[in-house]
């Protein structure tokens, strides 16, 4: 089943709340792209990662046989229910706790089995993160589409036409003689039909909750149609690209995306600079592993920027949500035994997700390499 994308993020926060205080909970995630040839490579690369996980863990024959199960729920899962057009797959599988889910995106994944206390939900972060739904507006003089893009495709497509056309005879494009007049007054009209598309526009943003705007538009046309923008409209846009009118629509959502993704990163640069200039005391910038951990366990952290290719390995709480990058046998925190994670970036990303806080996802972003990797804007000083 392929869901929208607001469903997915609500259904990533109650798996991300979900803890096995035995450590086991299964997560694989896997490519299931037709570019892979994933349905001969996915049973063989799980089976071996189980069979060295198990004996990494030195687990007793119980808990193997549990986990087995598990596994076998994640075999099931790739081969036989799996949507073809899907990219990537995360299962995510704690069967003592009823807990068997699984998510397709159109996004391929890494290749991983992991079995911690908790899901390993990083990766469907990422994905959702870049993949985050937008809205385009197409705007002609007369003759304007809005559509919304989630990560899969347009959901939906409103077409306005302005003054002009609705009085213009379609089919044989006569204009009647009143409208003959009116003509003479077509900027005017051409004015009238912006703000109309800006009301629509302001409406489908409120409604869907959508942050970023791509305007298609020859500039004149751009311009004219900013001017008619609410401000609060206007700071949405973040890109504009050029009105082609032999691109189908779908050829233009690809152009539209990629100049998302483009506004994007440069948003996170912008970002990480701002977080420099607000590290220590007194500021609200945070960065590095360890302080960014510590806002996050005290709900500080209003945003997470994270360089998606930051992986670090940990120890983590089995009964708490302490995380640490240096070998512990014992919870500084609760004195409870610690299991070591792959990713302690994971951790404090699933942190977030619990605390509703916002995810950005930076690639080769400077920046942000230059904060270590993670960065935060705290909520208050
Ligand atoms: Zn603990």
């Amino acid at each position: 089943m392929i869901e929208s994308a607001s469903a997915a993020r609500e259904r990533l926060k109650s798996l991300a709340g979900v803890q096995d205080s035995q450590g086991l909970l299964m997560t694989a995630t896997l490519s299931t792209s037709r570019l892979d040839d994933w349905r001969q490579f996915a049973p063989t690369f799980l089976n071996s990662e189980f069979t060295r996980t198990t004996k990494e863990r030195s687990l007793s024959k119980e808990e193997r046989h549990i986990l087995q199960q598990d596994l076998d729920f994640v075999l099931d899962t790739v081969n036989y229910d799996v949507t073809p057009e899907t990219q990537g797959l995360a299962v995510f599988v704690e069967g003592r706790a009823g807990l068997a889910d699984k998510m397709e995106l159109p996004m391929r994944l890494t290749n991983r089995l992991v079995v911690e206390p908790s899901a390993y939900v990083r990766p469907v972060v990422h994905a959702l993160s870049l993949l985050e739904p937008f809205a385009v507006a197409k705007v002609s003089r007369d003759e304007s589409s809005l559509f919304l893009v989630d990560e899969w495709r347009v959901t939906e497509e409103d077409d306005l036409a302005g003054p002009w056309l609705r009085s213009t005879n379609r089919e044989t494009g006569d204009v009647p003689i009143k409208e003959y007049y009116a003509a003479a007054r077509q900027d005017a009209l051409v004015e009238h039909h912006f703000k109309e598309v800006a009301t629509s526009l302001a409406k489908l943003l409120e409604a869907s909750g959508v942050r970023r705007v791509v305007l298609c538009a020859l500039h004149d046309i751009g311009n004219g149609f900013r001017r008619q923008l609410p401000s609060a409209v206007a700071a949405k846009i973040v890109a504009e690209i050029p009105f082609d009118a032999l691109a189908t629509t779908a050829q233009m959502i690809v152009t539209a995306r990629e100049a998302v993704e483009k506004a994007r990163n440069a948003e996170i640069e912008k970002l990480a600079l701002w977080v420099q200039d607000a590290l220590g005391v007194g500021g609200r910038g945070t960065a590095g592993f360890d302080d960014v951990l510590e806002a996050v366990r005290l709900h500080r952290v209003q945003t997470l920027l994270v360089d998606r290719n930051y992986r670090v390995p940990g120890w983590r709480c089995l009964s708490c949500d302490w995380v640490g990058l240096a070998p512990v046998e014992r919870c500084p925190v609760c004195e409870e035994p610690t299991v070591a994670v792959a990713d302690a970036i994971g951790e404090v990303v699933r942190l977030t997700i619990l605390q509703n806080g916002q995810i950005e996802v930076g690639e080769n972003v400077q920046a942000l390499s230059a904060l270590g990797g993670v960065a935060g804007v705290l909520r208050y000083p």
